[in-house]
């Protein structure tokens, strides 16, 4: 591991004139490619540039550690494309007098950030567009991943475990949730921007309305329904789908008020749903561990199950609807209902970021061995903490388990597919 500085902006021009001096002194200098954020590798020579790539916890904060790696190809070819920039610029600096090498390198680096821009397009159908509070007054933090559960003494009630899991989460660089609702916005959109991101973002609708503002096409604008409170109405839903102002009923949040998504409260906006021809995502899966002491206590995990999608599919076979979690951690009963119900869709939030890698990689691994790599949809589930969804690409990007077409398959072909989006 090696430590870095990290710069706010590497597209602002004085972080050129920081960068180019260390370039031709012989650091290795190159953007990581993610959040609009720009590294200097602090320590490695040169020669060893191709060695080291950014590690996802670039960012926030000032400092962060890098991963090094062998392997340039696949995950890291954006890092790569760029690196090669500065790199090959490096070595043609050493070979001329000290001005032309910097017109040089002024010359080609612009070539790097335009990689940025033109690499393929990422589907995230798991974004939200939340206040900056939602998980509680800021900053809060989250590790990503966790590489495990923290044990609790029941004594210290819910709300301590709850600062075990997001005060003082046990891992070194957690990431930490913007303060305000104006910051939250903007740093989550560079990383859209910057990774070439589309998100289904969901949310309350007047937060989702300022986010498609402030982020045009890439925001695919969503928001859910809540059978107890009845609110949106149905009537409001239907004026908001049919004047385009939301185009999925998502995020679906009943498991944590312990309603099933078979429950005949559901009904009436299924109905709804399959008449309009709108996606509906529902939350099957975890929600914060312990959630049930401090937050949700009739979220019920046992909700999680897809097989109890079964009569709800069987009833409206017209219904677009994906599971948000993928029905994490019940792979049999996600395989069986993904095998018997084939418009039946998953995504990955938050298992891909937050959850032990292994188990991720193990979990996904199972259904697509199983046969449905075409119904795996990329989402990040980034609520809070910005960086959370470049830590979430690079997860699948990452993958030692997923092929290069199934990464494109999960990071963009299903949800295109599944949303009719055109390619
Ligand atoms: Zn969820
Ligand atoms: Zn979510």
């Amino acid at each position: 591991m090696h430590e870095v500085q990290v710069f706010d902006d590497v597209h602002d021009s004085i972080a050129f004139t920081i960068i180019f001096p260390k370039l031709i002194r012989g650091s290795c200098v190159w953007d990581s490619g993610r959040a609009a954020v720009g590294s200097r590798f602090v320590d490695p020579p040169c020669s060893e540039c191709g060695k080291y790539w950014a590690h996802s916890s670039a960012g926030n904060p000032q400092v962060a550690t890098f991963a090094t790696t062998d392997d340039l190809s696949g995950p890291q070819t954006q890092i790569a494309q760029f690196a090669r920039n500065p790199f090959t610029c490096f070595r043609y600096a050493r070979r001329m007098r000290l001005l032309i090498a910097v017109l040089f390198c002024l010359a080609v680096e612009p070539i790097g950030l335009i990689s940025q821009t033109t690499s393929e397009p990422i589907i995230d159908v798991h974004l939200h567009a939340l206040p900056a509070d939602n998980n509680g007054p800021p900053p809060v933090f989250i590790c990503a991943p966790y590489d495990y559960w923290p044990a609790w003494n029941p004594q210290t009630g819910g709300r301590g475990y709850e600062g075990l899991i997001d005060k003082k989460p046990p891992c070194a660089t957690p990431l930490r949730s913007a303060e305000t609702d104006e910051e939250l916005m903007r740093r989550t959109l560079d990383i859209v921007n910057a990774h070439n991101v589309i998100g289904v973002a969901s949310g309350p609708l007047e937060t989702v309305e300022k986010w498609k503002k402030a982020g045009g096409n890439r925001i695919l604008p969503a928001i859910g329904f809540d059978p107890q409170s009845g609110k949106p109405a149905l009537s409001d839903l239907r004026q908001l789908v049919i004047s385009k102002r939301i185009m999925a009923l998502a995020e679906v949040t009943t498991q944590y008020a312990g309603v099933a998504a078979n429950d005949e409260r559901m009904e009436p906006y299924y109905n709804l749903a399959e008449q309009l021809d709108i996606p509906v995502g529902i939350h099957m899966g975890p929600g914060p561990p312990g959630v049930i002491y401090f937050g949700a206590p009739e979220y019920r995990m046992r909700l999680s199950s897809l097989l109890l999608l079964e009569d709800v599919l069987a009833r409206h076979p017209k219904l677009r609807l994906w599971a948000m979690h993928a029905g994490w951690p019940f792979a049999d009963d996600t395989i069986a209902a993904l095998y018997a119900h084939p418009q039946l869709y998953v995504d990955v939030g938050v298992i891909s970021y937050a959850f032990p890698r292994q188990q991720f990689y193990s979990f996904i691994k199972r259904l697509i061995d199983a046969g449905f790599e075409n119904r795996i949809m990329f989402g990040s589930d980034q609520m809070v903490w910005p960086e959370a969804l470049s830590v979430a690409i690079d997860v699948i990007q990452n993958a030692p388990i997923l092929s290069d077409t199934e990464k494109r398959d999960i990071l963009y072909n299903n949800a295109a597919r599944f949303l009719r989006l055109k390619p």
